[in-house]
């Protein structure tokens, strides 16, 4: 059986011998700050290699497009260093056999997957085709495990992990290393990803215009957000109407198209000399790094109850209503709103993911899997670690989690953050353009009839009720 638990990761000392070796570009869809491509570079001549995996398509399609649109932007970078990106269709251990087969590699450099578990198998595969597999760190902000509480032990609680990273010298981000083109390049096939536009379907074109990729892009992003927005983001990152509330980095930073380190080091002296905001927007990027911490300490956490008496919780399996919160019908604005903001745009504002998770896991007391693989499923910034970190702070099951009896109330969370209405009415308002690129984006098996008023089968104050009862009998 494969061992399940994190593999061994390369932090430096590669060699260098001049052989040909592969670069696997795993979710780092970028140049700079890429521990595997400055080894690989130091060690030979490089092949910079992506898979296009049917499989992951299937499981998440939009990550798969927010990838796939990045590629044109990857590959114009490597050309200009005269250098190529190599793209294959296929399972990730097959490929990896024939390529390293093919061109006779010493070695596979590779940032470590997440989940990581899959990785035992890719090590066989790679040394049946002739190489070695070396697992590198993805330039997060710290080595895994390395921030610890006095007596040693992993953080399970976030605010006093925030409090130790904040003084932490984080490394800084890596520079693009020089890159050699082998003698002879292995064959590529296109950057089309048929499986992903099939699982999309008529959504692709919609989210497509969504997305702004590519590396520089991100940077540019970033650079933006700290000029302009990033003083009021206190005051704003809780406001889903407001333009530019936040930083919009998170499917950058979930592709890879910019490491955690480089935001940090970007921010950092505006972090230092106390600018406004900043310290709010870091301690956001360290709960990235907290999902990190926690999806190591537990690897199964997108499967399973971090806490283990949640195992006895009468969570409902996949159900009608459950369905109904999916496609955005659910009869309550903010649920509603959320959920088509999600499926035309691959992003849902940070506020109305913890409305509409806690209305799924406590109001339809539906287990938080069901709406983990949803979000899985649709989110274009899916992050293994990140997806059920949150998901498991909503249901009341994580590590550090929002307490059950929290239940959120989304008409009153809506008077709050959306008091005019301006989100909501953007989202359904049959008039408005975000309710008709919803229905352009949704499957017609959905029936989707934006006059048709949808009404909750239990209204909130009864369903709330009914989830503290639940929760009652977990305790009892
Ligand atoms: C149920 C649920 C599921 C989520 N699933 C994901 C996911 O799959 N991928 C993902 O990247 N984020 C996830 N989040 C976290 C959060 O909603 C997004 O990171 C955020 O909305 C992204 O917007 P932004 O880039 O403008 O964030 P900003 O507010 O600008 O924050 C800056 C960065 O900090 C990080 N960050 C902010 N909030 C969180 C958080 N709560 N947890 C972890 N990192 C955070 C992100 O990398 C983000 O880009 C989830 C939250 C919930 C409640």
């Amino acid at each position: 059986m494969e061992p399940f638990g994190p593999p061994r990761v390369e932090w430096a000392g590669i060699k260098e011998n001049g052989m040909t070796v592969i670069c696997w570009f795993r979710r780092m869809l970028r140049l700079d700050d890429h521990p595997a491509l400055v080894a690989a570079a130091r060690e030979g001549a490089v092949v910079p290699l992506v898979i296009l995996d049917p499989e992951e398509a299937r499981l998440r399609p939009a990550s798969a497009l927010r990838q796939a649109r990045s590629l044109p932007r990857l590959e114009a970078s490597l050309k200009s260093r005269h250098s190529r990106l190599i793209v294959r269709r296929g399972d990730p251990a097959q490929v990896l056999e024939a390529i390293a087969r093919e061109t006779g590699a010493t070695t596979v450099h590779a940032t470590t997957g997440f989940p990581f578990y899959g990785d035992h198998g890719l090590q066989a595969a790679v040394e049946r085709g002739g190489a070695k597999l070396c697992l590198h760190h993805p330039a997060d902000l710290i080595p895994r495990g390395s921030v610890t509480t006095k007596a040693g032990d992993p953080y399970k609680v976030f605010t006093p992990f925030w409090k130790s990273l904040r003084q932490c010298d984080i490394a800084p981000p890596q520079e693009v290393p020089k890159i050699s083109s082998p003698d002879r390049w292995p064959d590529s096939d296109g950057l089309d990803w048929p499986e992903a536009r099939r699982a999309m379907g008529r959504g692709w074109d919609v989210v497509s215009d969504h997305i702004r990729a590519g590396a520089d892009e991100a940077l540019d992003r970033l650079d933006a957000f700290m000029d302009d927005d990033m003083a009021d983001y206190a005051a704003n990152r809780d406001l889903p109407w407001r333009e530019h509330g936040t930083s919009e980095l998170s499917d950058s930073l979930a592709v890879g198209e910019i490491s955690a380190r480089r935001v940090w080091h970007r921010c950092l002296p505006a972090f230092q000399d106390g600018r406004k905001g900043a310290d709010v927007f870091l301690s956001e990027v360290a709960w990235r790094e907290f999902g990190r911490e926690l999806m190591h300490q537990h690897p199964r956490m997108p499967t399973d109850n971090w806490r283990p008496e949640w195992d006895d919780f009468a969570w409902k399996r996949d159900n009608d209503q459950a369905e109904a919160w999916r496609r955005g019908q659910t009869g309550i604005s903010m649920v509603d709103a959320g959920m088509r903001e999600l499926f035309v745009t691959g992003r849902m504002h940070n506020r109305v993911r913890m409305i509409t998770g806690s209305y799924l896991t406590k109001n339809l007391l539906t287990d938080w899997r069901v709406g983990l693989a949803w979000f899985e499923h649709t989110l274009i910034d899916w992050d293994a670690a990140s997806n059920s970190m949150n998901w498991q702070w909503v249901a009341g099951s994580g590590a550090d989690a929002s307490p059950f009896f929290r239940v959120f109330n989304p008409e009153t969370q809506g008077d709050k953050f959306d008091g005019k209405r301006r989100y909501r009415d953007y989202w359904l308002d049959p008039e408005s353009e975000g309710a008709r690129r919803f229905a352009e984006a949704a499957p017609r098996s959905w029936k989707i009839d934006l006059r048709k008023t949808c009404h909750p089968a239990m209204s909130v104050g009864e369903s709330r009720k009914r989830a503290l009862s639940a929760y009652q009998d977990l305790k009892d």
